[in-house]
């Protein structure tokens, strides 16, 4: 992590830093894209039903989307930093108003340890870390995994329920925090391994759904 933020630095020095929401020069997140982000977390339905309640920040696309796709897919960590001071605000926002408690747990929804390492890091945990809320890495998706983009709704399901690790547990109530939400056959599985596990799953936050 140090060796990959020295590199992060040399980077910078050469490359103008970016708008990881719309690509203009000059801040790695715009006024205009900040904005994108500051709408409050939205109670939303999934196509596979879930047994808790589902929140999203926002429908996937525009500055967002392309938030979340600098993160994942261009190593634009530093991204990881506003968003989770975004996904504290959402979820004081949701102890507000009494959508979920007071002492409560972030646990990002699941990744494969190798695409982590690919990607230098998962955005989700990264994201949970900088939050300041306790957040624990506790699911992990095994390698076997078959890669979900051409399957079905019912066949993610199956596909995705078979290969949930859990890692450790945690006492009290849980938030699970995902990317993108979208037929929920990730929320729906891990819910179930927590919950099979005797964990108390009180809802699921997405930085966007689909
Ligand atoms: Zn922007």
């Amino acid at each position: 992590m140090k060796l990959q933020s020295i590199a992060q630095g040399f980077i910078e020095l050469i490359l103008p830093i970016e708008c990881g929401g719309c690509g203009e020069a000059g801040s790695r997140l715009c006024r205009k894209c900040r904005q994108v982000w500051e709408a409050p977390p939205q109670r939303v339905s999934t196509r596979i039903q879930q047994h808790i309640p589902v929140y999203s920040l926002g429908a996937y696309g525009g500055a967002r989307a392309k938030t979340i796709l600098s993160m994942k897919e261009r190593g634009r960590l530093d991204l990881t930093q506003h968003v989770g001071a975004v996904l504290r605000a959402a979820i004081v926002n949701m102890q507000f108003h009494g959508h979920v408690p007071e002492a409560i747990a972030l646990v990002p929804a699941p990744t494969t340890r190798r695409n982590e390492r690919l990607r230098g890091g998962d955005p989700v945990h990264l994201a949970c870390e900088a939050s300041g809320i306790p957040s624990a890495q506790i699911l992990r998706t095994s390698a076997a995994a078959r890669d979900s983009a051409d399957l079905s709704a019912a066949e993610r399901k199956m596909n995705i329920s078979g290969s949930i690790e859990l890692l450790g547990m945690i006492d009290g109530p849980i938030v699970l925090v995902d990317d993108v939400i979208t037929t929920g056959a990730t929320l729906a599985a891990s819910v179930a391994v927590l919950q099979s596990a005797g964990m108390n799953v009180v809802a699921a936050l997405g930085f966007s759904h689909a």
